[in-house]
């Protein structure tokens, strides 16, 4: 194992670790950022960014976190490949593994690990998984061209994902567990236009069929227990995001489903010197420019707490 010292440590990469990596930087404080298992996070697997408040026509996701990441390098931030695989917060410095391999200790750790995909967990979908089944239209929808589809959710992604495939495949079926959307009406209205999409209310997946590649999905009405075959050979997911926090289980105060929880109007946590930003810690409004705000809290937080401490070790050499 290498180790290694760094003042600030910024684990993660989306808006909110870049963010937090251009304040801290300016600000002095020399940071380190991995980028994770997704460098750039979840908008490198979107498509256009229309309200990101700075670009009046829009940007596409994965463009918009190169800038992200250009800006942080230019202001002096040490960007590297690799992921934290455990850390140890009951002491002083922090201590976090990267890769197994490379113990790092910090003065102050901001972290910025955002949310992965969900998926149903129901047979064959892990054995097709990149053989049909994916949570990406925008990275997979093309290899789909001309055929039928099936989406699962009801809520924005799905909606988006739905309008996506609907202009490459020849068919979307769109699976509803219940009897509406939550996906806001604009994009709902969108979804119930196009031709090609097949919206089946109260509907869940009970399996996926196929050996090489996805060839059917078996669904089942949930209000009449009716169980239909529909013959598709690619399989979305988009029924939300869970928290990608872990590795911090056991040293960060979260609610029930993962999320960590800050000390309201800061980006405080209740371990001294860790900060967190992101969807790692917002299960209510998870979007961009809220990461992007977030993660400026939060190096403004590490810096005024690293400035503090230092003020303090200066007085205590002072007073021995
Ligand atoms: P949401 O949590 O909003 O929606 C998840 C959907 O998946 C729900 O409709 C839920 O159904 C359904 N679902 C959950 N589990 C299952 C299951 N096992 N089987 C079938 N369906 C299931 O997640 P999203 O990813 O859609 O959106 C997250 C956030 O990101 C939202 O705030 C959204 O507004 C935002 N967003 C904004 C976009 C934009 O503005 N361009 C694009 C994409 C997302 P149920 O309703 O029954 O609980």
């Amino acid at each position: 194992m290498t180790s290694e010292k760094v003042s600030c440590l910024i684990i993660g990469s989306g808006p909110a670790g870049y963010t937090a990596a251009i304040y801290a930087s300016r600000a002095g404080l020399n940071p380190v950022l991995y980028q994770g298992a997704q460098p750039g996070g979840q908008l490198t697997i979107t498509t256009e960014v229309d309200n990101y408040p700075g670009y009046p026509d829009g940007i596409t996701g994965p463009e918009m976190m190169m800038n992200f990441e250009k800006q942080a390098k230019r202001f002096g931030t040490d960007i590297r490949y690799g992921m934290a695989t455990e850390v140890d917060f009951t002491c002083y410095p922090l201590k976090v593994i990267i890769d197994n391999k490379h113990e790092i200790t910090a003065d102050a750790v901001i972290v910025s690990t955002g949310a992965s995909a969900k998926w149903l967990g129901i047979e064959g979908e892990d054995r097709l998984n990149g053989r049909g089944v994916s949570a990406c239209a925008v990275c997979d929808g093309f290899f789909f061209r001309g055929q039928d589809v099936v989406v699962v959710g009801a809520g924005d992604t799905a909606a988006e994902e739905a309008s996506y495939l609907a202009k490459l495949a020849r068919k979307v079926y769109l699976l509803v567990r219940r009897d509406e959307m939550r996906a806001s009406k604009i994009m709902q209205k969108r979804v119930e236009m196009l031709p090609n999409i097949e919206i089946l209310w109260n509907t869940e997946t009970v399996k996926l069929n196929g050996d090489e590649g996805l060839e059917s999905v078996l669904v089942k009405n949930t209000k009449t227990g009716e169980e239909q075959l529909l013959n598709a050979t690619g399989f979305f997911v988009a029924i939300g995001h869970k928290p990608n926090t872990e590795i911090f289980k056991g040293y960060l105060n979260m609610d029930e489903t993962g999320y960590i929880q800050t000390v309201k109007g800061s980006a405080c946590t209740n371990i001294k010197g860790v900060f967190a930003c992101g969807d790692a810690q917002d299960n209510v409004y998870r979007q961009a420019i809220t990461a992007a705000g977030t993660g400026c809290m939060a190096a403004l937080d590490a810096e005024r707490f690293l400035m503090e401490r230092e003020v303090e070790i200066l007085a205590e050499e002072a007073a021995a």
